[in-house]
């Protein structure tokens, strides 16, 4: 799971929910395995259009409207920057819950009062809302969350400040029968930066991953990002000139130019000054506000195919959502595809869910014989296998994780490409079939036949951002080039299954960012060479990981310094944090490694200092001076110190008067 997360909750305003960030406000909802009552008492209706499956026991009114601004909406972003996708290759599922209590029971866990939440997950697009969101209005969290679906799809390589500042930016959006009412400004980002002194820079906005750990626990600063975000955006689509510039931003980020130098063309870098200070004002003199009127036509609902769900059904598909929650709420999936069963013991996609949070939680065993129950006998729907596939590779995760032989991966291996070429033989256009068939391939060093290296193509093209793919149509293409005879099926290649926890992780950078997040530096810094070696040089996803190892390395390398400092070994600390080092060229380090140099120096006189005064001390009593000698340890003894010295000087203090008394 990557990109997910609720917002900060600002004063007064409604929860609402964002991508990015992992808000920890309050402490988490315990995770309960039971299912929630209401998931067999209400009635849900699975609905499919082209753009999404939505999945619903909202009432028709509720769930007519949420289809018409996700409709409307993405007419708007259509026209207002022509040639985006409102879709991405991977499926979209919509969950709307008919109440927020409701969907507080599907959240993830370290998600915090999330009013609605986004993630891109394994099989595709989650899009988590509720019909009632308490305070806010219904359109506003569905449009903000439709942002990152849509910003996902067209600009993957999006700074978090514009995707946020274009979430919050449309979230206000008023659509009516003929049109769009854009830009109504948020009045608490507006308030917030209207009074700050200091806007972030430019620098720092870019740097800003609400994500990161240097970031993490600093709720002000991450307030004022969002508000900034906000702001900046609404400045920058305020005028025609400035608009048109903002586009021609987008434009270029939605073609691959990085984020920084994308803006750059647009708003040249000497100017990112002046607009920083422009913010202030420009949030004092908006007033209320105007907002700009976008046509549209009027148009009709799409058709689409409306099934009311069992309520094993139903229980199967929250069990299905429950599965990308997190790995404490996998109870809680299995919990809902045993109730499903236990209705229905015949369903198939219950079984093989079942299979699948088995497999999560590590009991391939068990895992087994649900795939086997759920694949037995005539199969049409590609979801059965291809689901068992994506469960045999979270097996392949565990089992590269604990080192297994390297047969034994294989055979993993072998076992999962077959469940997706099974799944791509009843759909070729099945896309968990052809990106699961692709990973293996690839691991198996089996050349892929054309059909899928095609439809491999077709999915790159229209979502760029999907790490697997991309790594899977290198690894084709290197092989084509080098012409090397196709190998019918390398047999337990050590080099490519030593490269399986990487390689076949969509989420191995996520993971590997974890790691970095957990302080486990060796295999975070392990796994991104990995991501670094197997991608071509030039490519983005290498020079991600490759930047990815140079922070790693670089606060690796402050962290020791501290250490050192810490021990009193100052000409090593001092080595460490030299200005000669390439330090990543980011505000974290630009801020605290000036700082830490100056610790240590400062920290190194302090000790001379410490040291030559203590030798007079001794010249002094030696001298006969006591008196003297004890008030210069009095006021030594006042000075900032470590503790140890200082109970070293009481020690000395302590010794005289003990001396002096004695007499
Ligand atoms: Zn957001």
């Amino acid at each position: 799971m990557s990109t997910v997360g609720g917002t900060p909750v600002p004063p007064a305003r409604a929860l609402r929910a964002c991508a990015l960030v992992v808000t920890v406000l309050a402490s988490a909802p315990p995770a309960r395995a039971e299912v929630p009552p209401f998931v067999t008492r209400a009635t849900w209706v699975e609905l499919h259009t082209p753009e999404y499956t939505l999945v619903t026991d909202a009432s028709p009114a509720v769930r007519g409207d949420v289809r018409r601004l996700l409709r409307r909406f993405s007419r708007l972003l259509q026209a207002t920057y022509p040639g985006t996708r409102t879709r991405t290759a991977e499926p979209t599922w919509v969950y709307l819950f008919r109440e927020q209590a409701e969907m507080d029971r599907y959240r993830p866990q370290s998600f915090e009062s999330a009013g609605a939440w986004y993630s891109t997950t394994e099989r595709g697009n989650l899009l988590v809302l509720s019909g009632r969101t308490e305070g806010a209005q219904r359109s506003e969290v569905v449009l903000h969350e439709f942002v990152h679906l849509y910003v996902h799809a067209n600009f993957d390589a999006a700074p978090a400040w514009l995707n946020e500042g274009l979430a919050q930016y449309y979230s206000t959006t008023l659509l009516t029968g003929n049109g769009a009412e854009v830009g109504m400004p948020d009045p608490n980002a507006f308030g917030l930066m209207g009074g700050l002194r200091e806007p972030m820079t430019f620098d720092l906005l870019f740097a800003m991953n609400p994500d990161a750990e240097a970031y993490r626990q600093d709720n002000d600063l991450r307030n004022v990002f969002y508000a900034q975000s906000h702001v900046l955006v609404h400045m920058l689509l305020s005028s025609p000139a400035r608009s048109a510039a903002f586009a021609a931003f987008l434009e270029k980020l939605r073609t691959g130019t990085r984020a920084r130098l994308a803006f750059r063309a647009s708003f040249p870098e000497s100017t990112w000054n002046r607009l920083a200070a422009e913010l202030r004002p420009y949030c004092r003199n908006i007033g209320a506000g105007t907002t700009r009127h976008v046509a549209l036509a009027s148009d009709t609902e799409e058709p689409a195919t409306e099934q009311v769900l069992s309520a094993a059904e139903a229980l199967t598909r929250l069990g299905e959502l429950s599965l990308d929650l997190s790995k404490a709420q996998l109870p809680m999936a299995a919990e809902h595809f045993r109730a499903a069963l236990a209705l229905d013991p015949a369903m198939a996609r219950a079984q093989v869910g079942l299979g699948v949070a088995e497999d999560m939680r590590g009991n391939a065993a068990e895992a087994e014989r649900s795939y086997r129950l759920a694949l037995k006998g005539t199969i049409s729907d590609p979801w059965m296998p291809v689901s068992a596939g994506r469960g045999t590779m979270q097996r392949l995760r565990q089992a590269a994780q604990a080192r297994a032989a390297n047969d034994t991966l294989a055979a993993i291996v072998r076992q999962a490409h077959g469940r997706f070429r099974l799944g791509m033989d009843l759909d070729p256009d099945d896309f968990g079939g052809v990106v699961g068939s692709a990973t293996t391939a690839m691991l198996l060093g089996v050349r892929p036949d054309t059909t899928l290296v095609r439809r491999l193509e077709q999915v790159a093209a229209i979502t760029p951002g999907r790490p697997d793919v991309t790594a899977a149509l290198a690894a084709f293409r290197k092989s084509q080039n080098v012409g090397t005879p196709p190998p019918a099926e390398v047999k337990a290649d050590p080099l490519s299954l030593q490269n399986v926890l990487a390689l076949a992780e969509a989420d191995s950078a996520t993971h590997a960012g974890h790691l970095t997040g957990q302080k486990r530096y060796d295999e975070a810094r392990a796994m991104f060479a990995r991501i670094r070696d197997r991608n071509p040089a030039g490519s983005q996803v290498h020079d991600m990981a490759e930047l990815e190892i140079k922070r790693i390395d670089a606060k690796v390398r402050v962290d020791r310094a501290m250490d050192l400092l810490k021990n009193g070994k100052f000409a090593e600390a001092e080595k460490l944090v030299s200005p000669d080092y390439p330090w990543p060229d980011e505000p974290y380090f630009r801020d605290n490694v000036p700082l830490l140099r100056n610790a240590v120096r400062d920290a190194a006189r302090n000790v001379s200092r410490v040291e030559s005064e203590i030798e007079r001390v001794n010249g002094l009593i030696r001298a006969g001076k006591v008196t003297e000698a004890r008030a210069a340890l009095t006021k030594l003894l006042a000075t900032d110190l470590p503790e140890d010295v200082k109970s070293y000087l009481r020690k000395r203090i302590q010794t005289i008067d003990a001396a002096q008394k004695a007499k």
